[in-house]
């Protein structure tokens, strides 16, 4: 039992009369399950299939935008970054079917709006043990940029850059006009809150992995690990991360993120990481 859910159990006690949010422990890797309802949600996606041999890990990869939030558009082909994530997700997937390691599920498969919260819902719905979204950046202040950048949760954003990324990112919710900040009743947040020190502190042990196993199939910005308040990333209990491409607005990164070849070579990167993501877990958990 990790000392989450023990804290976890402690203030279930120490709480009678607590509202439907409670924790589930899951024994074999002590990762928190809470159910969060949120009445204010508007919409529910279908679960998507999953894909892969039964009883393996599940990840959820998710196609950034969708429908009418295209995001960053490519100067120099002029396609909608929309278009860019499902390629890149569907090549991710398609890696990871063929690996037989994970199973694997895509938040969508086709033009469809999503607010932020239904991404990670899906996600939570299906137990998946890792979330990846996928993007392509844009930088406002020319080509020199590029690189792929990881991005996991932090209330206090890395740099400034890191901040105005969430703020672009977030829009999108604000597009379909839900405010998804402060869903949950004071109480639930104390326990929302321990659950998600958890995974973040497991999204960036990812993040430091991706770039290692990755770097050797496509290029990653020095400072590649950032922190931001991003939405898409706040599923309190499942390691999550913003995974950035390259750049839309510069030559060459325009050029790989929106080649077969160079979407394949993203996919091998990705699907090395998450196979030694969970190669790591197992042997932790021999080990206990
Ligand atoms: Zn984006």
């Amino acid at each position: 039992m990790s000392l989450v859910t023990m804290l976890l159990s402690a203030l279930i006690s120490l709480m009678p009369g607590l509202p439907p949010l409670v924790g589930e422990d899951k024994a074999e890797d002590g990762a928190v399950t809470i159910e969060l309802d949120d009445p204010r949600r508007q919409t529910r996606a279908d679960n998507p299939p999953v894909l892969g041999p039964a009883g393996r890990p599940l990840v959820v990869i998710d196609a950034g935008h969708g429908g009418r939030d295209p995001g960053a558009t490519s100067p120099y082909t002029g396609r909608p970054e929309k278009e860019i994530t499902l390629e890149l997700a569907r090549a991710i997937r398609d890696e990871l079917v063929a690996s037989r390691r994970v199973r694997v599920a895509l938040t969508r498969n086709d033009d469809r709006y999503l607010v932020h919260n239904e991404r990670y819902e899906v996600a939570r719905r299906l137990g998946a043990e890792l979330f990846i979204s996928v993007h392509a950046d844009a930088a406002p202040g020319g080509d020199t940029a590029h690189g792929a950048t990881i991005y996991t949760l932090s209330e206090v954003a890395s740099d400034r850059q890191a901040a105005l990324l969430a703020a672009q990112e977030n829009k999108s919710d604000i597009i379909a006009g839900v405010d998804l900040q402060g869903q949950a009743a004071d109480v639930n947040r104390i326990l929302i809150d321990l659950a998600q020190r958890e995974s973040m502190d497991a999204s960036a042990e990812f993040a430091r992995l991706l770039r290692r196993e990755a770097s050797a199939f496509f290029p990653f910005r020095p400072d590649y690990h950032r922190f931001a308040s991003l939405l898409v990333l706040k599923a309190p209990d499942i390691p999550s991360i913003l995974f950035e491409s390259g750049y839309l607005t510069n030559p060459r990164d325009a050029g790989y993120i929106q080649s077969p070849e160079g979407q394949r070579q993203i996919a091998t990167g990705i699907r090395r990481a998450i196979e030694a993501h969970f190669a790591r877990r197992l042997i932790r958990t021999a080990r206990s």
